[in-house]
């Protein structure tokens, strides 16, 4: 990652290197923060900066600030403001991709304590993502997604993400690109950083919100996309491990994810083990929303710069 020149960092555009926090701070000693991976689609032709689905991505955090009892001292327009802000200080003018965090800080704050509250915004340039080619190899995690009764994945929280790092560790050593992991019922949950949809007999199937996931702002706009462009409704429901293997088509998706095919899972190739048709041109019309080169959709871009 090329390092940004400047971050923002409590309301202030600060040079990228001033970003501290102190070890001694809950944020450091427990993981006590939630954040969102936001992406901003860098449009060549009309020279602009789209970030995609920013209100969404803020509501996301406030949410997520509530269930973790962060104190919360910013409007959403606020947090969209400082999001601009630190693009345009940075002047990025290529695809990028953001981290909006918000952490327990404070040496004396106990684990249990509400403020202070740091937030911090900062971006840097992002390639597509790597498999949204070629697709990529999953492996069945032996790691189990945590429930909603010991710790949310509903809630983005920095320390949710070290299940995340233990599935990732696993699949690479088992020589897969990628992990999924089931639930604690046994049912399919998701990736460490994505949602996984399949595709049986032409119809779109995602875990329903209940299955231990993220609420995924992508798995929404991809069931919209899926409904509007193709008049196919998705099912939300449990979904059973075999029911990949039995797929004709699947990918995962989500903010760095994009729409990124999975061609086999468990060395068991998902239907001839290619890039479904359906995944390709799901993916294209995502990818031609984001980048702001179809009109469909405006109310998901935030265009950054004036004049267009
Ligand atoms: N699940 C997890 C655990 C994630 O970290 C992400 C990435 N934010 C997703 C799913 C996908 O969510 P979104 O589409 O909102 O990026």
């Amino acid at each position: 990652m090329a390092t940004p020149k400047y971050m923002v960092f409590n309301g202030d555009v600060v040079p990228f290197a001033d970003a501290k926090v102190h070890i001694a701070s809950p944020a450091v000693k427990y993981g006590i923060g939630v954040f969102e991976g936001v992406r901003g689609y860098w449009n060549e032709q009309q020279r602009q900066l789209y970030v995609f689905r920013l209100r969404e991505h803020m509501e996301r955090l406030k949410q997520s600030m509530k269930l973790l009892r962060l104190e919360d001292n910013y409007s959403l327009e606020d947090l969209e403001d400082g999001v601009l802000r630190m693009i345009r200080a940075n002047e990025f003018r290529t695809t990028i991709q953001m981290r909006v965090m918000a952490i327990l800080d404070g040496i004396e704050t106990e684990r249990h304590g509400t403020g202070p509250v740091t937030l911090c915004i900062q971006g840097s340039p992002k390639e597509p993502h790597k498999f949204l080619d070629r697709g990529l190899t999953a492996g069945t995690s032996s790691w189990v997604r945590p429930s909603d009764n010991s710790l949310p994945v509903r809630v983005k929280c920095n320390a949710n993400y070290v299940n995340g790092r233990l599935a990732e560790l696993e699949a690479k050593a088992g020589g897969f690109d990628r992990a999924i992991l089931l639930n604690s019922r046994g049912k399919v949950s998701e990736g460490p950083g994505a949602t996984i949809f399949v595709i049986r007999k032409g119809r779109p199937m995602t875990p329903n919100t209940t299955s231990d996931i993220l609420e995924s702002i992508t798995r929404e706009s991809l069931m919209a996309i899926l409904k509007d462009e193709f008049d196919l409704a998705t099912e939300q429901r449990d979904l059973d491990r075999s029911e990949i293997y039995a797929a004709d088509e699947a990918f995962i998706c989500g903010t760095l994810a994009e729409v990124s095919p999975i061609v086999s899972l468990d060395g068991v190739p998902v239907g001839d083990g290619k890039v479904g048709p359906l995944t390709r041109a799901l993916q294209q019309k995502y990818l031609d929303i984001a980048y702001g080169r179809s009109n469909k959709h405006p109310e998901w871009r935030t265009a950054v710069y004036g004049g267009g």
